[in-house]
């Protein structure tokens, strides 16, 4: 690993100064210890640094600013949807009576938390035209496999049990085969048309009596729209399959397009994408999942129920015995359910509608400003709230990739866009830039694309090396996946990744 060291600082460890600081316990009883067993007492104090407070507290701060995030600049990371978390959502989530409740109080006490999950759950299934929803998923990964173990227990239960197939198009995220493999089926990969569409020979050659399900992307990873979709679900519910959408473009088509209405049987939101929350960090996030008709009698339990007399309750143990069980502790993570039932109900229907309006011209327009710089492998044909740039042409005239202009984009002031995702445009980058940036911004985004794209030709070697500015240069990102190290040990000269 190569380090410039500006800004990088030493461990918390590395800092430590025996005696230095220590905690201060206001009023302690003399006879502390000797209240403790002495069985329980350590024989030699924990090895923590030891800093004055100052120190710790500026420790951390510089180290928070080191990270990247949608409050500090420009986010373009295609298929997480990286929008403005309206500052309105945080208050929600923090006001006291949400964030201070016991995950265990009993219904009588979370009324108002458990009428806010049920109005999201209808708000959810009005915007997606589905019966009804849970919202347990901790994030679209597990959504997926709720949706898909519902599907599991719907041909179990008609004695349909030779059916072992999941078709997945080869442009779909990494999550859909996994999800299909995690539920016990094989998954049956779909090429993609010169189009970016489905290749509906190869799909109708693949579908047959074995296909539990097919996992459809509407709009696709490559933000286009499946506009063969009717075609596909006749197919797909003629073979006897279920269809299952994966909603994390849902921010291109809200109030446009109702997948629950176009007959997908099941669907996840990633509500961390397409109604706010900041997830950049790797969580937490929410992945509701709603459901058709065929489906409803397997939603996880606990649903949240309301009574005819308007009161709200969970649903209790053994109540529907149809259900595939509970999938994640309590009722979900709720602080995000709160962020978006205040993001949907600050828009509203019209609003939601124009927030996807948005996002397709933002990102169209940026599509078109880059056109005569990188390939458009689909052509110049509109995109929906992203699209696929690609430099393979760059590559093939200079030897700088995306990777390297990536890299680059962060000298820049900018986070990339998501690189070699989906897996199946050389050398590709994934833009979206959401409807929550200016002109502006945007603007000044595809000038530094293009003023680097400019930059692999005159300088190459200033690309290959980047980034120049940066507190950590190139990481050797195989083995940091594969091996990931994650444990602080003392290190002696040489080894020791922060300069002296
Ligand atoms: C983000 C994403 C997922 C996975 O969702 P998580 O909430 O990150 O688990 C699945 N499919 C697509 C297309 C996505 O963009």
């Amino acid at each position: 690993m190569s380090v410039t060291g500006k800004r990088l600082q030493s461990t918390i460890f590395e800092k430590s100064s025996p005696g230095r600081g220590g905690g201060k316990i206001p009023h302690a009883p003399a006879d502390a210890l000797a209240r403790i067993p002495a069985a329980a007492r350590r024989q030699s104090p924990p090895a923590l640094p030891e800093m004055n407070e100052p120190e710790v507290v500026r420790h951390y701060v510089n180290l928070s600013q080191l990270n990247y995030a949608v409050d500090t600049g420009f986010y373009p990371l295609g298929s997480c949807t990286m929008k403005w978390n309206p500052k309105l959502n945080e208050w929600a989530a923090r006001l006291p009576g949400f964030a201070n409740l016991h995950p265990l109080a009993p219904d009588a006490v979370a009324q108002g938390t458990l009428q806010l999950l049920w109005e999201l759950e209808a708000a959810l299934a009005e915007i997606s035209g589905m019966r009804a929803v849970t919202l347990q998923p901790a994030a679209g990964a597990q959504g997926e496999l709720t949706g898909i173990l519902m599907i599991r227990a719907y041909h179990r239960e008609r004695g349909d049990l030779d059916r072992t197939e999941v078709l997945v198009p080869d442009s779909s995220h990494g999550t859909n085969p996994a999800t299909a493999t995690m539920a016990g089926f094989t998954t049956v990969t779909v090429p993609s048309a010169a189009d970016g569409g489905v290749d509906l020979d190869a799909f109708t050659a693949a579908l047959g009596p074995r296909t539990a399900a097919v996992m459809i992307t509407n709009p696709s990873t490559l933000g286009l729209f499946e506009a063969r979709i009717g075609e596909l679900l006749d197919l797909v519910h003629g073979a006897g399959a279920l269809a299952y959408m994966d909603g994390a473009n849902l921010n291109a088509i809200l109030g446009r397009f109702k997948p629950g209405q176009a007959g997908f049987d099941v669907m996840h939101f990633n509500v961390h994408k397409t109604f706010s929350t900041p997830h950049g960090g790797g969580g937490p996030g929410a992945g509701p999942v709603g459901v058709g008709t065929s489906l409803l009698p397997y939603l996880p339990a606990p649903r949240v129920l309301r009574e005819a007399d308007d009161t709200f309750r969970l649903e209790r143990p053994g109540e529907r015995p149809s259900s595939i069980g509970r999938m994640r502790s309590f009722v979900g993570n709720t602080g995000v359910l709160v962020r978006a039932y205040a993001y949907i109900r600050a828009h509203g229907g019209s609003g939601l509608r124009e927030v996807s309006d948005d996002a397709v011209l933002a990102a169209n327009y940026l599509r078109v400003r880059l056109a005569g710089t990188f390939d458009e492998p689909y052509g110049d044909r509109a995109c929906k709230h992203e699209f696929v740039a690609s430099a393979s042409s760059i590559k093939k005239a200079t030897g700088v990739r995306t990777l390297d202009i990536a890299k680059r984009l962060i000298d820049y002031g900018y986070h990339p866009p998501t690189i070699y995702f989906p897996l199946i445009v050389d050398e590709g980058m994934l833009i979206e830039p959401t409807e929550t940036e200016t002109i502006e911004t945007l603007d000044a985004f595809a000038d530094a694309l293009i003023a680097i794209a400019a930059e692999a030709r005159s300088n190459p070697q200033l690309v290959l090396d980047a980034p120049h500015d940066a507190p950590v240069r190139r990481l050797d990102e195989a083995t940091a996946a594969r091996h990931p190290d994650l444990r602080w040990r003392p290190m002696a000269g040489a080894d020791t990744p922060c300069p002296d």
